[in-house]
């Protein structure tokens, strides 16, 4: 079982949308069962409407869940296994105040060390805690053993008890933290195996000593995905552009292109331009390289042109909006622009109102007579002899007028070409 388990609390990221590429597929290839869980805890942090925003950007990647839930509907459990955990005293409650616990660890930082809990409340007698009427978290006792697991592409990982420290796992509020509702709910669900970003491998073996104090055995297999970076070589931050999904969406990449290009990068792929169908058939997430890998948009663009190349006449004219008749048109631009919106831009230059520099107004006028007066050949050097005879123009004076008539544009692809894909519209492109 594979899950892929976004936070509501902002923009989708490259970073999380490859995550959930990654555990679909191996989901798909192992052919068993992917959950959709949206981790809605941290109720302060979550964004309203954010639930339905990564639903349908996962749907425009084709990517479908077995079943849905949101992590809240779970807090029954979270909260009895939390009581199960105090009374078996493999976790305590904890009345140390915000205060008392910054005070310590602006200490420690003074004394150059790093800040461990300090065991104040893990020492107290269950009668000390019963008769305190202070508000409390629950904290795990720290493990007196290290903590391994195995990663995919980390290889095997040992985290020394210190490390692991004795963490928080209900808040004051009796919510949950993000460790403990997500190690309880991988358990419940009968998850087998976590792709995530690289940034929780700490909190791992938290998980695992959490699922190992509830008694439970199964094994859990990991890959940590190494970190997106952005051309400075920089961690990819949330605030750039380019790593929101949405943004890159909105500025005219297609999904399969995004995610074709998240699928190769920083692995060992057996072609460049594929499909997330092609990459169940292949896909090994042993082949992820271990060493961060560098967003490059420029490839982006270039494996974009490739599948709008590639795309059915019934693909192009969903995410064009546009009549299927404009397919073809739509490809042939691809020699020019790589965005769906640069495209559009010139395929609605071409049928748009055309603005003529003066020193062409006389003959875009004449040639313009002769279009709508003329027989439209099938062959364009037909139409160009024909256009020339009746307008008696030639050699400059004659194309640049003419590709303005057409394309609105002083420069631009092979009129030649062109001709051919949008003749049977002529009349109208000239006359507008
Ligand atoms: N909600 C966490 C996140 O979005 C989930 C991490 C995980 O996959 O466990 O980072």
């Amino acid at each position: 079982m594979y899950r892929f388990a976004p936070s509501p609390t902002g923009d989708m990221h490259i970073g999380n949308l490859r995550a959930a590429i990654f555990n679909y597929i191996c989901a798909k290839k192992d052919k068993c069962g992917f959950i959709l869980r949206i981790e809605d805890t941290d109720v302060a942090r979550n964004i309203e409407g954010k639930d339905d925003e990564i639903k349908e950007i996962l749907t425009k990647f084709g990517i479908s869940w077995d079943q849905f839930y949101r992590q809240s509907k779970n807090l029954k459990f979270h909260q009895e296994f939390a009581n199960k955990l105090l009374i078996e005293k493999k976790a305590f409650c904890c009345f140390c105040t915000e205060e008392e616990l910054e005070a310590k660890k602006e200490l420690a930082k003074a004394n150059g060390e790093a800040y461990r809990y300090d065991g104040t409340c893990e020492r107290l007698s269950d009668m000390e805690v019963l008769e305190c009427e202070k508000p409390f978290v629950v904290r795990m006792k720290k493990p007196n053993a290290a903590v391994g697991f195995s990663d995919a592409i980390k290889g095997e990982l040992v985290f020394e008890p210190e490390n692991i420290d004795s963490f928080v796992v209900m808040r004051v509020d009796k919510t949950p933290t993000y460790n403990f509702a997500c190690a309880i709910d991988d358990m419940l669900e009968g998850v087998t195996f976590i792709i995530r970003g690289e940034d929780h491998v700490s909190n791992t073996p938290k998980q695992e000593w959490i699922r190992q104090s509830l008694g439970y055995t199964e094994k859990m297999g990991y890959a940590h995905l190494p970190i997106i970076l952005n051309h400075e070589g920089k961690k990819m931050s949330k605030r750039e552009n380019s790593s929101s999904v949405k943004w890159l969406l909105f500025s005219g990449y297609l999904p399969e292109a995004i995610a074709n290009y998240l699928i190769l990068l920083g692995n060992k792929t057996p072609c460049e331009i594929f499909t997330i169908n092609d990459a169940i058939e292949w896909f090994d997430i042993k082949n992820i390289s271990k060493s961060p890998a560098k967003f490059d948009i420029d490839k982006l663009s270039q494996i974009n042109r490739e599948h709008i190349r590639r795309a059915s006449d019934e693909r192009l004219a969903e995410v064009f909006g546009m009549d299927k008749k404009f397919a073809n048109l739509i490809r042939f631009y691809t020699q020019e622009a790589s965005l769906v919106v640069e495209i559009s831009e010139k395929i609605a230059q071409i049928y748009g109102k055309k603005d003529i520099p003066d020193e062409f107004k006389e003959s875009a006028e004449v040639l313009k007579k002769a279009i709508l007066d003329m027989e439209i050949p099938v062959n364009f050097d037909e139409f160009k002899a024909n256009l020339m005879q009746i307008s008696g123009l030639k050699g400059k004076n004659f194309f640049m007028p003419l590709r303005v008539l057409l394309t609105n544009q002083t420069h631009g692809p092979e009129l030649k070409e062109l001709y051919t894909l949008i003749k049977d519209d002529i009349k109208e492109i000239v006359n507008v």
